[in-house]
């Protein structure tokens, strides 16, 4: 792990010394539930985020949270200048990369934005880390790369596709790094492929906080229980799934912030390309979803069956096998209490970072 790789940076040291992570896009919902575990793991985290979907309060909260101020630098992860700075002021011994659009619809619309800020912004991350001899990164991708073929359970071995260019650029970032470990000139890269990320942290300081009209389930359910919105939509009730409904594996967002801390201590050797899917395992439905919400806020979630969203599909998600046997990393929250911590946090915080 990189803990058993200090005495190479730090000659005399013990093991108890930290590393440091460049985290991108650690203002972000992974990436602020990310450094929250890192530093409970003796890592220490320093944050580079451009706030384009994220805002500053969330710093604030994770700094209150754990009694630590990580470094912090406001850019583009594209601006080479800053990230060179932040190499040349900090020991990096292995990057986190979260920084990057997410939105599928977004992506269909703005195709260009989409390759520009998720590939480039990798492109200059890893030329920067090949400037300074850095080596070790963990890069978010996702379970968007299986598309639409095969059958769930998905395992790490189907072949990558997509069905719309934000899936193409994880998807083709996952190529880049293949190629780059390839070179055999020690890189170690490990991708994590997420399948649902939903809940929030326990303490309800932190949890995610969509900009406008929440895309996924989870939020636009607790805006809903919370008042803000007055109906779910549920797109498709004639999937062949048991009830009709979309079936998704939810992740706790902080057994997927564990997952990050199990892909660092395992990051042992070089010249290696790890692939992980990163879920339960557990398919659930969207009105199952529905009933643990409601269960967990005791607040009703009205909701109208409609037609189905474009580009979904029936039911996803993961083999969890080979996580749980490379890594020692299993998801250990139900849905349940993803549910809890959603409505804890959402109903302390009606407006997310605004309050
Ligand atoms: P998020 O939008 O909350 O976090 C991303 C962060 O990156 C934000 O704080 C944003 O301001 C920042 N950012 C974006 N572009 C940047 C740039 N060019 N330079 C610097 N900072 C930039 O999203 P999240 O849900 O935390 O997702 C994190 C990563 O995980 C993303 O790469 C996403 O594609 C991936 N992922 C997310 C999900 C999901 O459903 N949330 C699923 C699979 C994969
Ligand atoms: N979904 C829904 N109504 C919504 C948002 C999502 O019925 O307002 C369904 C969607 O069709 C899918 C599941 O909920 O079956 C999860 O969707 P989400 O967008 O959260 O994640 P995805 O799996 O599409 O990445």
């Amino acid at each position: 792990s990189l803990h058993d790789a200090l005495p190479i940076y730090y000659g005399h040291h013990s093991k108890a010394d930290l590393v440091k992570v460049l985290v991108t896009g650690g203002a972000g919902y992974i990436g602020t539930h990310t450094v929250v575990e890192l530093l409970a793991a003796g890592y220490e985290p320093v944050i580079v985020d451009d706030f384009s979907n994220s805002s500053p309060e969330a710093l604030r909260r994770v700094a209150h949270l754990t009694g630590v101020e990580s470094p912090f630098y406001e850019a583009d992860v594209r601006n080479r200048d800053v990230l060179e700075r932040i190499f040349i002021e900090h020991n990096i011994h292995a990057v986190i990369h979260f920084a990057g659009l997410k939105s599928v619809g977004e992506s269909v619309a703005e195709p260009l934005r989409y390759y520009s800020t998720n590939i480039d912004s990798t492109l200059v991350l890893l030329e920067t880390m090949q400037k300074f001899g850095r080596s070790n990164l963990v890069f978010s991708s996702s379970a968007t790369v299986y598309g639409n073929a095969g059958t769930p359970p998905f395992t790490e071995d189907l072949p990558r596709q997509s069905t719309n260019p934000y899936g193409w650029t994880k998807a083709m970032i996952e190529q880049i790094l293949e190629d780059v470990v390839a070179t055999g000139h020690g890189w170690s890269i490990t991708a994590l492929r997420y399948f649902n990320p939903v809940g929030a942290h326990p303490s309800g300081l932190i949890g995610e906080d969509p900009n406008n009209i929440p895309n996924n389930l989870m939020p636009y359910i607790s805006q809903v229980a919370v008042g803000r919105r007055k109906q779910l939509a549920i797109f498709g009730g004639d999937y062949d799934t048991p009830d009709g409904t979309g079936v998704r594996d939810y992740i706790h967002v902080v057994d997927l912030a564990k997952a990050h801390v199990a892909a660092l201590n395992h990051i042992e050797h070089p010249d290696v390309y790890k692939v992980y899917n990163i879920g339960t395992g557990i398919g659930v439905s969207v009105l199952e979803v529905v009933a643990a919400f409601e269960k967990a806020s005791e607040q009703p979630v009205p909701y109208a069956i409609v037609d189905r969203r474009p580009g979904d599909i029936a039911s996803c998600y993961a083999s969890p096998d080979l996580a749980r046997d490379e890594l020692g990393w299993e998801a250990e929250r139900s849905i349940d209490e993803a549910c809890q911590d959603s409505w804890n946090w959402q109903s302390k915080n009606p407006n997310g970072f605004q309050d």
